[in-house]
């Protein structure tokens, strides 16, 4: 059944390049980031300091001021705020305990693997209507014309 949100994250090659670059430049450290989206396809991995205080190997964080750089990012790109990508260093790209906990409704999130540092699977999440899990969604990419 549709939920309304879309289940499909556009994104273009270049952007889907960047995070498997940040993955790998950060590992065994998480990377995270912002996806910033025109026209409904992801143009842009906007970089976040991974600010968290328990060690950013173990999980990301998005704070308030991430989120406000995120979003005039999407206004200067003038796109929107379509979610967030963070890696996964030596772990499957399926969303942990933490990553419901932080998720918000209607945003894209996606993960990547990264093993010894070499960038794996990237997958694509949504949070369900009453939160309770995530969705996975498709990730396709998007070629530029
Ligand atoms: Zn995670």
């Amino acid at each position: 059944m549709s939920t309304g949100v879309s289940a499909t994250t556009r994104i273009t090659a270049a952007a889907l390049e960047d995070i498997k670059a940040h993955g790998v430049r950060t590992f065994p450290d998480e990377c995270c980031g912002a996806l910033i989206a025109v026209d409904g396809v992801v143009v842009d991995a906007f970089e976040l300091p991974n600010t968290t205080a328990s060690g950013a190997a173990r999980r990301f964080q998005i704070g308030p001021r991430d989120y406000r750089a995120a979003e005039a990012r999407a206004s200067e790109l003038k796109g929107a705020l379509a979610g967030f990508y963070h890696s996964h260093p030596n772990h499957p790209a399926r969303p942990s305990i933490h990553d419901l906990e932080q998720a918000w409704p209607n945003f894209s999130y996606v993960i990547i693997s990264v093993n010894a540092a070499v960038p794996g699977d990237i997958t694509c999440w949504f949070l369900k209507d009453d939160r309770s899990a995530f969705e996975q969604g498709e990730l396709t990419c998007h070629t530029e014309s």
